[in-house]
């Protein structure tokens, strides 16, 4: 850890063991499906003929105020996750053929058979796990991600949230998010590889949990991982049919679960590769 920049650490997965995390809550019932790189070096101003106003960052700025005026049409209303939206340069997260799509409401291939979310998707998952939290608790609130892919929602999440964990299961892409990441210098942001079903328990507890994968079920060391009066948003499977889940912890040993909007996610998978 202490070989990698500070502002991002890989950390080491601990196991979470059978008896630790408990058997399933009783709480929740089974049943209730309730850049532009800056280029202008040190040179004396006098050298530096001034930028024209159309360059790459101010297209992508018009392009991603587009997009939220979008989300703003399909009733978001966070104005945090808004300003977070205008902020994360999302055509730095897909590779280049592809960055001139990258302000549709639509989600793109990233590689290793993984999609970049949605946008809108982004947004109403982050702005659920969030809406419990009065402005004043939101520096000093804890998130975890699971599904990390190219590291889009992880760096939106990193501007809501106080400190965020993002855990992803496939190498190869936990590598692409922290290189995509990189120029966004979000100091609040770790990146952790590992299978996502155990959490990340050294973050412990979180206001808000979530996932980015569909799985059968909430994995219970999530569930524990979990603030009393913390959320959780993640799309469960049912079959082909997937929703949107939102989990409220309202008591030590009780979760409530709302089934909310039809998704559609990548599975979430077990193990590592
Ligand atoms: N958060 C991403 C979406 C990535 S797609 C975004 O910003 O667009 C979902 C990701 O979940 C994939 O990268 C997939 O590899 C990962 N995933 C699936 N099962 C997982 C698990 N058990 N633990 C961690 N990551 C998992």
């Amino acid at each position: 850890m202490t070989r990698r920049p500070s502002w991002m650490a890989s950390l080491p997965m601990q196991p979470v063991s059978g008896a630790a995390a408990g058997g399933r809550p009783k709480g929740l019932r089974p049943g209730a499906r309730s850049g532009a790189v800056d280029r202008r070096g040190p040179a004396r101003t006098a050298d530096i003929a001034p930028l024209p106003p159309s360059g790459l960052g101010l297209a992508s700025e018009r392009a991603r105020a587009r997009m939220v005026e979008t989300l703003v049409q399909g009733g978001l209303r966070d104005s945090q996750v808004l300003d977070a939206m205008l902020q994360v340069p999302r055509h730095q997260f897909v590779e280049a053929a592809l960055a001139s799509r990258a302000y549709e409401d639509v989600a793109l291939p990233i590689g290793h058979g993984q999609t970049i979310s949605k946008p809108s998707t982004v947004a109403r998952m982050i702005e659920l796990a969030m809406a419990h939290l009065p402005a004043a608790q939101r520096a000093g609130s804890q998130a975890l991600e699971v599904g990390t892919g190219c590291g889009y929602q992880a760096a939106v999440m990193a501007r809501v949230f106080g400190q965020v964990i993002s855990i992803e299961r496939v190498r190869g892409l936990h590598e692409q998010a922290r290189g995509n990441l990189r120029s966004l210098r979000l100091t609040n942001l770790r990146l952790a590889f590992g299978d996502g079903h155990r959490g990340v328990p050294q973050g412990a507890p979180y206001d808000a949990i979530l996932v980015a994968a569909a799985g059968d079920t909430v994995p219970d060391a999530l569930l524990e991982q979990m603030r009393v009066g913390g959320r959780l948003v993640a799309p469960i499977a049912d079959g082909a049919r997937q929703s949107l889940h939102l989990v409220e912890r309202v008591a030590a040993d009780e979760w409530q679960s709302t089934i909310l909007d039809a998704v559609r996610f990548v599975p979430m998978r077990t193990g590592t590769i």
